[in-house]
């Protein structure tokens, strides 16, 4: 899972948080993901493809998020990453 990652140019950070009553969070001032721990690879993993749609929003300007266009988003980010197949250009 990423750690850090840069979105225009800016980093951000991802934190894995062991008492969080949600899923995961997206704070745009400070540029941290936060990740709740408790959850299997799937779960985490959608998690992160979500918040890091809201980062990616954000990061466009756009502040307000339709969470099914953020959430259908970021499960098919999930699912290219899961699915893709590579070969050295
Ligand atoms: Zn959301």
């Amino acid at each position: 899972m990423a750690t850090t990652f840069e979105l225009a140019g800016s980093k951000w950070y991802v934190n894995y948080v062991v008492h969080m009553e949600d899923f995961g969070k997206c704070d745009p001032e400070k540029q941290i993901i936060s990740i709740r721990m408790d959850m299997n690879k799937q779960t985490t993993e959608q998690t992160f493809y979500h918040e890091l749609v809201h980062a990616i929003m954000f990061t466009m300007g756009k502040l307000n998020h339709d969470e099914e266009f953020v959430d259908t988003f970021g499960a098919f980010l999930h699912q290219y990453h899961v699915t893709k197949e590579s070969h050295e250009i």
